[in-house]
Order: C-alpha cells, then sequence, then structure tokens
C-alpha cells in the first residue's frame, strides 16, 4: 500500500479530499478563516470496515462532544487518531448527520447540491475505493450546542481565523475531509459561505506529544 508522502493540500470549498496515511503519520487541517464546518471520516486501511465511530466514541468517553484528550475510536473500540493540538474554539460536534441529498431538497434546493456524503464516496473514488455506506462523521469546527432539555441549536462557527487541529494516525488509515457545502443555513458562518481548508500531511510531532 503506497501511503501520502509529506505534502500540503488545499481542501477546496464545499468538496472533499481523501488521503492514505502510514500510523504515526501527523494530519494537520486549517481553517483559513475559523468558519468552515468539515465533516471527517477515518477508515482501517487495511479493512474499510473499521471505521471511526460517533456512537462508539461517545460511549467509550461519555462525551457528546469531541476536544483534546477524547479518544476517537473505531467502530472496534480502538483508537484511530489523537488529537495532539487543537487552537480552535473546540466542541466538535458529534452529533449531526453528514448533509446528504436529501436535505437539500428538504431546504427547498432544486437540481443537484453537492453534500458531505457526495464528497466523501468522490473522495473515496479517488483513490479507487468504495465503501457502500456513510459513517456518521466527525463534524470538525461545527458548533451544536446540547441544551439541557435535550434539545440541539446550531451556533455560528466559533474559531478564529487560521485555527487548526493536529491528528496523529494511529493505524494506517485513510481519512476523508469534507469542506461542508452548505450554503443555505449559517452552519458555515452567517454570509453562508463554504470556504478552503488546508490539509498538512507530515510534519514533526509537538515537543510536549514527542515523548
Ligand atoms: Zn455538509
Amino acid at each position: 500500500m503506497t501511503f501520502d508522502a509529506e505534502r500540503e493540500l488545499v481542501l477546496p470549498a464545499g468538496h472533499g479530499r481523501a488521503i492514505r496515511v502510514a500510523a504515526g503519520t501527523l494530519v494537520r487541517l486549517t481553517n483559513p478563516w475559523g468558519t468552515q464546518a468539515v465533516d471527517s471520516w477515518a477508515f482501517n486501511a487495511h479493512d474499510l470496515g473499521e471505521f471511526l465511530s460517533m456512537d462508539h466514541l461517545r460511549s467509550v468517553n461519555s462525551v457528546a462532544y469531541v476536544d483534546k484528550g477524547v479518544k476517537l475510536v473505531s467502530n472496534q473500540r480502538r483508537p484511530l487518531l489523537t488529537i495532539l493540538e487543537d487552537t480552535s474554539a473546540g466542541r466538535h460536534d458529534t452529533l449531526l448527520c453528514p448533509c446528504n441529498a436529501a436535505i437539500y431538497r428538504e431546504l427547498g434546493h432544486e437540481g443537484y447540491h453537492r453534500s458531505c456524503s457526495d464528497n466523501l464516496h468522490e473522495a473515496l473514488a479517488a483513490l479507487g475505493i468504495r465503501v457502500p455506506f456513510t459513517p456518521a462523521a466527525l463534524n470538525l469546527f461545527m458548533s451544536v450546542r446540547v441544551e439541557s432539555d435535550g434539545t440541539l441549536t446550531r451556533l455560528l462557527p466559533a474559531s478564529r481565523p487560521g485555527a487548526s487541529i493536529l491528528l496523529r494516525a494511529e493505524l494506517d488509515l485513510v481519512i476523508a475531509f469534507s469542506s461542508c457545502p452548505q450554503d443555505i443555513t449559517t452552519i458555515n458562518g452567517a454570509d453562508r459561505t463554504p470556504r478552503d481548508c488546508v490539509i498538512r500531511i507530515g510534519e514533526p510531532a509537538p515537543a510536549a506529544a514527542a515523548a
């Protein structure tokens, strides 16, 4: 299996991108405007039936949000990724579904609209990979608050421009990111404009995480 070498890629606004990374590789996702929600998935590169699981990570960690220190486990309850740094507003959403064609129809859009679900499969196809299902995504940089009565409130994005999250692959992984193409609701900011993000593959571990 060939893994992505050290490099920097643009995650184009409203589109997806998948990478293959070897265990131990660091991946930094940067949000230049701070406003872009990025739906994220990870699969065991040697067994695509093992993937980052929102329901298992909520169960293992007893959390609704993802912050540094939360174990990002698979449906086999093994850590796939570790968050080494996070300069965003944190509290990354695990609860909302990746957008799909049906959501845009519900919102009144006529004709095709890009979606995070389609972006996942398009990005995997670019690597020659087909997965016959769409796992729930880890919604990085997406702000959704769980209220005391159990309802969910979709908030405006709260990260500063240039915020980033640094992840370490714990197994050989296929990782996919989708710059959410939502331009009808305000999940990507008040101006409803999807924007580019940046994926940086490979960098030295920060001093605190190197030991
Ligand atoms: Zn989306």
